[in-house]
């Protein structure tokens, strides 16, 4: 630590930090960390520790830091235009080029983008977008949204209740009605041990079923899941699960909102996880990846269906009662550019799905016997190693014990950052998809040594 550092006092007495025990940190009892540099897939702090960035921030900078090619289209943009807004027909030449960019990549069917900032506020978009269509075609009863127990859409107050997080939920009074959680398609965790993948995906089927059959299936107007469960633990979906909950949804005039903030544009090895699953969404929700979160955006990309609905509703109802200031923000969208082009340039996706298989096989060849490891599972550039007290029986520990958090504070010791999973015993990795395999063996080797010194 830096010696009387005055940045220290002033982030301890000025600072609220977002997801962090509040007491405990005014107390110092909370390790913290000033930022100060990044390059490739490594930041550095104010006290010139280095350390592996294995989560990409928030599973966020996904081409890895200090990218010259985004820091100049940024320098560019704030130079000839730092700002103007998107309201009444207007746009800038970075926000259009972006959302024609963001087409191209997207799964087939998909028309139009609205940006906003983040994914809290692009999945507040997308409740009030379905709500309006369902308004302009005549169903004002169909509002209710399924999401799932361990899905994360955000922490507003409508997204806070997307979320299936009981953490986002106690202290704020939420969830708000009228969203409603179903079973999360958890196979490690499956409710009978003799289930099948497909037979478990058919039970999570049928248990929405069961939901929308008690709620009412004209009340009930959309679906929200993320394709991989990301901050509810890391968990793929088991072998059929999209085409089981899509046969339901279509059978019930239900839409399907694929909450792609951690997947799109390339974490699972393709360009969407919609793709990479097979699943047929009605609306997208984007954010992170799109410009790496080298400025802050986030995008609502709505199906040709949709569209169409709303073209018809503003001819009815005026021009749309929705938007923000900072939507389509020419600094984001100049980054967005950037990074999209340079995905491409590089073979970034390609990467990360080499990669991150390269790094599940060297955790499993690390860890796949010890005996307090009970699952590691991922999909192209997330790993997850899950932490139990007893295999056969899949107990997690006493919590006092704070485990995992033990275990991922000795891997930043020893210089790479993994995020003790908040809602299970589980230890996750979402590294840039510019991490090399020297790199990913770092990772392994550390998280073995980190594992074996908290448990033994
Ligand atoms: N959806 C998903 C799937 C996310 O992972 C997140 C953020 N972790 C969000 C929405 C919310 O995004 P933001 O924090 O940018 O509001």
């Amino acid at each position: 630590m830096l010696k009387n550092d005055p940045l220290e006092q002033w982030d301890r007495d000025h600072f609220l930090h977002p997801s962090t025990h509040l007491a405990e940190f005014a107390r110092g009892n909370v390790a913290h960390r000033i930022v100060s540099g990044g390059e490739g897939s490594h930041i550095v702090d104010r006290n010139g520790t280095r350390l592996l960035d294995g989560f990409a921030g928030l599973y966020c900078v996904n081409v890895g830091y200090g990218r010259r090619e985004i820091a100049d289209a940024i320098a560019k943009q704030a130079r000839e235009l730092s700002y103007y807004h998107s309201y009444v027909g207007h746009g800038t030449e970075a926000s259009v080029t972006l959302a024609h960019m963001i087409l191209e990549r997207a799964p087939a069917n998909m028309s139009k983008v609205f940006f906003g900032l983040g994914g809290s506020d692009a999945n507040e978009t997308n409740i009030k977008l379905i709500w309006y269509m369902n308004n302009i075609l005549g169903r004002p009863g169909k509002k209710k949204i399924i999401s799932r127990w361990r899905g994360y859409h955000g922490s507003g107050l409508m997204s806070g209740s997307l979320t299936g997080l009981p953490l986002f939920h106690k202290a704020f009074d939420l969830p708000l009605a009228p969203i409603l959680h179903t079973e999360a398609p958890y196979y490690y965790r499956r409710p009978n041990a003799d289930m099948s993948e497909e037979a478990f995906s058919a039970w999570c089927a049928s248990e929405l079923e069961a939901m929308i059959q008690r709620e009412g299936p004209d009340t009930i107007a959309a679906f929200w899941a993320e394709p991989v469960l990301g901050t509810g633990g890391i968990v793929p979906p088991p072998e059929g699960y999209w085409a089981a909950i899509q046969e339901v949804l279509d059978r019930h005039d239900i839409l399907l909102v694929a909450d792609e903030v951690i997947t799109g544009f390339g974490r699972l090895g393709t360009m969407f996880g919609s793709d990479h699953y097979g699943m047929k969404p009605d609306v997208i929700t984007i954010a992170k990846g799109l410009t790496s979160a080298y400025a802050p955006l986030s995008g609502s990309v709505l199906s040709e269906k949709v569209w169409k609905v709303l073209e018809q509703g503003t001819d009815e109802m005026g021009a749309i009662g929705h938007g923000w200031t900072y939507s389509a923000h020419p600094i984001g969208a100049a980054a967005g550019v950037a990074n999209l082009k340079l995905i491409d340039e590089l073979g970034l996706i390609d990467n990360a799905a080499e990669v991150g298989a390269h790094l599940r096989a060297g955790m499993r060849d690390a860890l796949g016997e010890h005996p307090n490891v009970g699952d590691i599972r991922g999909e192209g550039m997330l790993c997850a190693v899950e932490l139990v007290s007893d295999r056969e029986s899949k107990e997690g520990f006493d919590p006092s014990r704070k485990v995992t958090v033990n275990a991922v504070a000795h891997l930043m010791e020893n210089g790479v950052i993994g995020r003790a999973m908040p809602h299970s015993e589980t230890i996750g990795f979402a590294p840039p998809f510019c991490l090399t395999r020297d790199e990913a063996d770092e990772i392994v080797a550390k998280t073995a040594a980190a594992v074996k010194a908290v448990l033994g």
